[in-house]
């Protein structure tokens, strides 16, 4: 078994209690796998009749309870009654390994922290110094998986390494990198679809699907592509063929219809669409010299390492899922998009406190917006689709607000 992960990885230690803030307890569905539910049933008292009341039997969800969603042990103090009365080894899998995560690819697991917890996130927005992606082995194997593309995955996991050399190439500017990515995953994906044409469509491979290896020629022409959007020449020719100049009413208004698509999907914590609707009427008020005006002020106000620092994180996160559907570009549209709308919620967030703002509360921002997005399985396959689908998050509409940003 491979297994790769952020240099960060093992160093993460869970605050917990009044001292986070933002406790993952709450707000999302928690599961308790089925060997700790085993346990949960032999454990005796007041604590354990409370376990059998409030999991589900059959399917092991904790039921939350009031306005927050909380955990249903989870104190007053923030703190968990199983760990204070049984000990962590009496967690489920689920909490036992939050933040950590786990991308499972056969033979192959890529872990990450994810930035829904903000201790990591703001941990990561301080970081200074380009992340490295670390691999270890063993001879642990996965039983054979006839599902799995494994050629796709391989050329994925090269292509989506190459890519996060890009993403931390400090020379170019960060809106720069993030349009080579796009032009880069844009092309490789025509590939993909090229080689998937290719795949035998025989009765016999109706029962056993066949994945066929990728091609010199096709291995070549990627490998083209790959260094072609590695060098920023390529940024140009992109922009010079797609766009006109692109005014600052026009990256509002985009961004605004960006924020107001997340206003249509399945809100975790109460506050979060009421907030983004007074963004949104913020926006509407606001004059159009004075958004550019303070866009080039805000500018100012925020390092690219912490853009890069995000991108890295999404592109890492989401670029070899596209093994288990094609579609690469998607993915990395919304490593792109992300970033984006992080850095527009900074920027909002910097007018609404006087042009102030502080790591603790971009970690505040960007820990909420991904939380909402990835802590719901429906969210994350709705934000998924309509990368793939909606005309605002085209391809052409984030290269403009990239290179505007880029300017
Ligand atoms: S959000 Fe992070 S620091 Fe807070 S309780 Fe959860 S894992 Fe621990």
């Amino acid at each position: 078994m491979r297994y790769y992960y952020p240099d960060y990885f093992d160093s993460f230690k869970c605050i917990g209690g009044m001292e986070c803030p933002d406790s993952c307890c709450h707000i999302w569905q928690i599961t308790v796998d089925k060997k700790t539910l085993k346990k949960y049933n032999r454990v005796k008292g007041q604590l354990g009749s409370r376990m059998r009341k409030k999991i589900d039997k059959k399917t092991g969800n904790i039921e939350p309870h009031g306005e927050e969603n909380r955990c249903e042990f989870l104190n007053d103090n923030n703190l968990c009654d199983i760990v204070l009365e049984l000990g962590e080894d009496y967690l489920c899998h689920t909490c036992h390994t939050h933040p950590r995560h786990e991308e499972v690819y056969h033979n192959v697991r890529e872990r990450s922290l994810a930035i829904t917890c903000p201790i990591v996130c703001k941990e990561l927005l301080l970081r200074e110094e380009p992340v490295i992606i670390k691999l270890k082995e063993d001879n642990k194997k996965d039983m054979f998986d006839k599902y799995f593309d494994a050629p796709l995955y391989e050329q994925l996991l090269y292509i989506r390494n190459s890519m996060l050399n890009v993403v931390q190439d400090r020379q170019i500017d960060i809106f720069k990198r993030m349009v080579l990515i796009l032009g880069m995953a844009h092309d490789i994906e025509r590939r993909i679809i090229k080689r998937k044409s290719r795949k035998h469509n025989s009765f016999i491979n109706k029962i056993i699907p066949f994945y066929p290896e990728f091609l010199l020629k096709e291995k070549e022409e990627i490998d083209k592509i790959v260094s072609a959007y590695s060098n920023v020449s390529v940024y140009s020719q992109i922009t010079l063929h797609m766009i006109d100049e692109v005014a600052s009413f026009t990256i509002k208004k985009l961004f605004t219809d960006m924020i107001f698509t997340l206003c249509t999907m399945e809100a975790l914590k109460n506050t979060w669409i009421p907030y983004l609707q007074s963004i949104i009427n913020i926006r509407s008020q606001m004059d159009d010299k004075e958004y550019e005006s303070c866009q080039i002020e805000f500018s100012k106000q925020i390092t690219s390492t912490q853009l890069e620092q995000l991108l890295f994180y999404f592109v890492y996160l989401y670029g070899c899922t596209a093994t288990y559907d094609g579609f690469f570009l998607a993915k990395i549209k919304m490593a792109v998009t992300n970033t984006l709308i992080i850095r527009e919620l900074w920027f909002m967030k910097w007018l609404e406190d006087n042009k102030t703002l502080s790591t603790d509360a971009k970690a505040e921002m960007a820990h909420w917006f991904v939380r909402e997005v990835e802590n719901s399985d429906e969210n994350l396959e709705q934000w998924d689709s309509l990368m793939q689908r909606n005309s605002r998050f085209s391809l052409e509409i984030l290269i403009k607000i990239c290179s505007y940003l880029a300017r």
